[in-house]
């Protein structure tokens, strides 16, 4: 399982940084709370298909260019985290690896691998939900995107609806262990 752990003792983030940097300042609460709330839908998409529920999507300037859910069970590929699959659905949207002018909400911290995938593609603003004390690799467990070792920080701001994102985890692995609580069998006993 790739993310999700650490979650649920999640209780503390950074706050908004503040304040975001032109043209992101412009961005008024209800439109973080807005866009995230469709990476929220996105996240219950994946809860649906069985998969840890992050969802994440991308706006250039004012224009949703990605939108995309948790698939690592689906496609038995590790790294199909949300916000891979989005940024590579942007790419592809804007004919540009640059994703320049672009802001990732996505409802759980980005994790390292995402970290790193965000600095590549040069994201100048990172919005996420639930924290991950234990595995984020946003600013929670490794500061990935706020390293001055690297060539790119983007502007960050955690906790956007933070309760809805940490309870759409939360709920997810109480039923998954209720499941395999009631069907024992069906977990693949350690070697
Ligand atoms: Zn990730």
């Amino acid at each position: 399982m790739g993310y999700g752990r650490g979650v649920m003792d999640a209780d503390v983030l950074p706050g908004p940084n503040s304040p975001l940097p032109p043209p992101f300042s412009a961005l008024t609460a209800e439109v973080h709370e807005a866009r995230m709330r469709r990476a929220l839908r996105q996240a219950a998409l994946a809860a649906e298909a069985g998969e840890v529920p992050v969802g994440a999507v991308i706006y250039h300037r004012d224009r949703l260019v990605a939108q995309a859910f948790n698939q690592t069970r689906t496609l038995k590929d590790p790294t199909a985290h949300a916000e891979m699959l989005a940024i590579t659905q942007a790419a592809s949207a804007l004919g540009d690896w640059r994703l320049l002018d672009c802001a990732l909400y996505v409802t759980l911290e980005p994790c390292a691998m995402c970290s790193g995938a965000i600095v590549l593609a040069r994201i100048p603003l990172v919005v996420w939900g639930a924290p991950d004390p234990q595995r984020g690799g946003a600013v929670s467990c490794f500061q990935i995107l706020d390293s001055p070792q690297l060539n790119h920080r983007p502007a960050l701001l955690g906790g956007v609806l933070q309760d809805e994102c940490s309870t759409l985890l939360l709920d997810f692995f109480k039923s998954r262990r209720t499941a395999n609580h009631d069907h024992p069998t069906t977990e693949v006993p350690p070697p």
